[in-house]
């Protein structure tokens, strides 16, 4: 309700962090943080209760020596300090719940969004940073709302009380007292613009830090065989020094609003007992007044202390909410379009016509048309960083083209649902990702709710059953995280398997360039030829034998087709495709013509 409210107040980018974490995170849980509030109060009541006591604690007992009253007042002050102990349990526990609630909804949101972003979002962000995110804000937003409401609520609310003690008992001491309020408010201002700044910073050097740890993890076999031990330790060292100086300067100046807030608090106190004193001396006041006023004052130090370092640690909160908000707002690139079909396949024929595609500003793609006929198999060949990825990219639609169209079948992808498009073709990459999961459940990627022994027909047809049923717990051995405990022969043979249970009529492939010995080649080649039969195939092609397979070839130069034909046609025309297979196959094609 107040969600809808607020936006048709202003769109929620014009709102400020504070507002939006309040209104999107906080709005749900208004009741416990109601309750939380009104526990918070009854702190704040009994802390000005045992300050108000000490009137009578003063004058009835050590001024007047009335035994009567000193049971009552004995057992009064026991009350207001168990009253106090309950309260203050009983907010704590409500909001360090209320805080994981809205932590955990945080995250979900989060993900949520990840999950749907493009592939550009992907490749626009470290590990790091994405950890980051669903961390290190995530956390903070919980902080930013719980930091304002025990501030608002539970501090702020005993300063009031205590002020009216402090009223009440003399009006003009505490007018001397609030002289002090002024200049603790200037200084405070000062240290909240600073904190901003290095609050940011802080959160850069973390995700920093965890980039580098996933660096470390996932290239530990390159680091060590290099010897980039010291590299690494030189690049983590200089993560970790950032992160500490700037904790450091915001522990500085958060610590700073010590000396502040005391010589401040020192002096209005001073200034209190001189001229509280000499009333007493004269008179003019009892003892039990000047006494509760002096503990209410000094008890009113602490929460107003806190209270004034609110906003410098806000800030710090804030900045990390501020960068959540930035990846919840981030705008999901491709999406369904507005009445966007099923895609209906007759074929499965691929089409790009003219389609220009830069990422940021990289040209990858320019202009380039090819048509892959249904039911045949299509190689691109050509230098590295020709564009040969992005065109597959272009047909799972990661990316939508600049300019130009790919079809399916005649039909946009534009048009087609994002989930029947994908549902429609099987994707088989060189660097085949693996869960840390059993194997069956890796296969079953390609169709959930796979039987056994669906999946066990179509690890056979990828030729991995064999060395499946070797591993120690066979369809149920865990492959290890991103596939460690296997061979790269028998990852490729595991997204085979995958592609296998798909049984998509579209196939794209990514051949492995990486060697592999004779007898795991055979296997994975007629493991590929079972998987591309009947279907419309595109290959990137790094194999002799792949292209004389194809149906069909096309050189693919800076983003456009250069020439296409089959093999012996391309090598008769002796252009680029001859001299890359000359490069690439070996010496002289006629001469490898026993694969
Ligand atoms: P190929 O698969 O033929 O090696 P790619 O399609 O991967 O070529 O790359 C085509 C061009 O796009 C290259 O210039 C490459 O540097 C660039 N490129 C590829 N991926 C990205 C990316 N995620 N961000 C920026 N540039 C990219």
């Amino acid at each position: 309700m107040m969600k809808k409210l607020l936006d048709r107040i202003a769109p929620h980018r014009q709102r400020s962090v504070l507002w939006r974490l309040v209104a999107e995170a906080g709005w749900p849980y208004r009741w416990r943080f109601a309750f939380a509030m009104a526990l918070m109060a009854l702190v704040a009541l009994t802390t000005a209760l045992s300050a108000w006591i000490i009137e009578d604690v003063i004058n009835e007992i050590f001024v007047g020596k009335n035994a009567d009253m000193v049971e009552w007042i004995a057992v009064a002050v026991v009350a207001i300090f168990v009253v106090k102990g309950a309260a203050a349990y009983g907010q704590q526990v409500l909001l360090l719940r209320v805080g994981n609630r809205i932590v955990a909804d945080l995250q979900h949101r989060l993900y949520d969004h990840i999950l749907r972003q493009g592939m550009g979002f992907y490749q626009s962000m470290t590990s790091g940073d994405m950890t980051a995110r669903m961390t290190q804000n995530a956390s903070a937003a919980r902080q930013a709302l719980t930091l304002l409401v025990t501030r608002l609520g539970r501090d702020a609310l005993t300063v009031v009380a205590l002020l009216v003690v402090m009223l009440w008992q003399d009006i003009t001491l505490a007018a001397i007292a609030f002289l002090a309020m002024p200049p603790a408010v200037g200084a405070v201002a000062w240290l909240v613009k600073r904190v901003k700044k290095y609050a940011r910073g802080e959160i850069a050097a973390l995700s920093g830090i965890v980039s580098t740890m996933n660096a470390t993890q996932l290239g530990a076999r390159v680091i060590k065989a290099f010897g980039l031990e010291g590299r690494m330790r030189a690049r983590m060292g200089n993560e970790i020094e950032t992160m500490r100086s700037r904790s450091d300067s915001i522990s500085h100046l958060l610590a700073l609003t010590n000396p502040l807030m005391e010589t401040l608090g020192g002096l209005a106190v001073g200034a209190v007992i001189l001229y509280g004193g000499w009333r007493v001396i004269d008179g003019g006041s009892d003892p039990g007044t000047f006494f509760s006023f002096i503990t209410a004052l000094i008890m009113a130090a602490d929460p107003a202390r806190r209270v004034s370092q609110l906003m410098t640690q806000l800030r710090q909160f804030l900045a990390g909410a501020e960068m959540m908000y930035e990846t919840l707002d981030a705008e999901t690139r491709i999406e369904e379009t507005p009445g966007a079909v099923p895609l209906s396949l007759s074929g499965g024929e691929i089409r790009l016509e003219d389609v220009h595609f830069a990422y940021g500003d990289t040209p990858a793609l320019k202009g380039i048309s090819l048509t892959a006929r249904a039911g045949t198999v299509t190689a691109l060949v050509g230098p590295s960083g020709s564009g040969k990825s992005t065109v597959l990219s272009m047909i799972e639609r990661f990316h939508d083209p600049d300019t130009g169209t790919v079809s399916i079948d005649g039909q946009d992808l534009r048009g087609v649902t994002v989930a029947s498009l994908r549902g429609s073709m099987a994707l088989v990459t060189q660097e085949t990702f693996l869960f840390d999961a059993p194997i069956a459940e890796n296969i079953a990627v390609g169709k959930p709710n796979a039987t056994e022994a669906e999946i066990e027909a179509a690890a056979k047809a990828a030729n991995a059953h064999d060395f499946i049923m070797e591993l120690p717990g066979g369809y149920g051995a865990d492959a290890g995280e991103h596939g460690a405990r296997l061979s790269g022969g028998q990852r490729q043979r595991i997204a085979i398997a995958r592609a296998m249970l798909r049984n998509a009529p579209i196939l794209l492939l990514d051949e492995a360039t990486s060697a592999l010995d004779a007898e795991t080649e055979t296997r994975v080649q007629e493991a590929l030829d079972r998987l591309m039969a009947g279907r419309t195939t595109i290959v990137i092609a790094h194999r002799l034998s792949t292209v004389r397979r194809a149906d069909h070839i096309c050189v693919v130069e800076s983003g456009r087709v250069v020439e296409e034909g089959d093999h012996d046609a391309l090598v008769a025309r002796g252009g680029l495709y001859a001299r890359l297979a000359a490069l690439q196959f070996g010496p002289a094609p006629e001469q490898v013509e026993t694969e």
